[in-house]
């Protein structure tokens, strides 16, 4: 919800003059009012699953009952029902570990190439199946100072997204390419870039994709399984590492979400 300036004033008497004191509560009060917006979200993000779970249970203890095919049936969904809370709340903990590590970069290192290369291995023959080439175009080796773990989260949030909302049959294209001076960190960096010749995305959109829970397109976003936190968490993941995340799409043209990294 949208907060308006919040000012809390006291009045003291101080030696025959009065002491006025101002302490502007807005930005509290907005803190307070996103952290409802997202308890409100949460919730009916783990509703919706149970709701449908609760409606399955009813049809099998009813009319189901008797009938081994509707009843495989509906025991399907539930399972699919009960996998997406589970990435839901994976995703969940994921955020809420990465909130609590956003001062702490990360020290290990990596090769970011080796780990590009693992990412599009593993989703490659999802991908396929799907009637989606992923294309790589790596240098030998990328240093980057980072966590395993998190980075291959950035990697196949990305690739899972190009390959998601991407076109049938469709190419992926994931580049990694070296820049000598970064404007924005000021020092030589990986440019990471996952793109993908899908419808797009309008511009109004753009800039909130990164929100925990904003999607284009719910029923869609619902439909692939998605949960709507997987660009929240990369860019997360990405601030942590002190890189930058842009997205840019245009409607027929595809999108292209570049990841930055300092290089080690
Ligand atoms: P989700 O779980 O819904 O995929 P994300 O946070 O990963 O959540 O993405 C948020 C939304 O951004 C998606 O629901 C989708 O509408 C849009 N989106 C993300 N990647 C792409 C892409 N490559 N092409 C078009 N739309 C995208």
């Amino acid at each position: 919800g949208a907060v308006e300036a919040a000012y809390e004033v006291r009045i003291t008497p101080l030696d025959g003059t009065v002491l006025l004191v101002f302490r502007d509560l807005t930005e509290a009060q907005a803190g307070a009012s996103q952290r409802r917006d997202f308890v409100a979200n949460v919730s009916h993000e783990l509703k919706t699953p149970l709701t449908a779970i609760a409606g399955f249970i009813e049809t099998l203890q009813g009319p189901a009952r008797d009938d081994p095919a509707a009843r495989g049936r509906f025991l399907a969904m539930m399972a699919q029902e009960v996998a997406r809370m589970d990435r839901l709340v994976s995703d969940l903990l994921s955020l809420s570990r990465l909130e609590g590590q956003a001062r702490r970069r990360p020290t290990d290192r990596l090769d970011l190439a080796a780990l590009a290369s693992e990412a599009a291995g593993l989703l490659r023959p999802g991908a396929e199946a799907e009637g989606v080439r992923i294309a790589l175009d790596l240098p030998e080796a990328a240093p980057v100072q980072g966590d395993r773990d998190q980075l291959m989260q950035v990697l196949s949030n990305l690739i899972e997204n190009a390959v998601k909302y991407g076109a049938r049959p469709g190419r992926v294209t994931l580049t990694l390419q070296p820049v000598a001076r970064e404007p924005v960190l000021r020092a030589r960096a990986w440019r990471l870039e996952v793109a993908d010749d899908g419808p797009g995305i309008a511009p109004e959109h753009v800039p909130r994709l990164t929100e925990r829970f904003y999607r284009v397109d719910t029923g869609r976003s619902r439909a692939q399984g998605g949960t709507g936190l997987g660009l929240s968490i990369v860019k997360h993941i990405v601030n942590r590492h002190r890189g930058r995340l842009r997205i840019e799409s245009a409607p027929g043209e595809g999108t292209r979400v570049s990841v930055i990294l300092p290089a080690a």
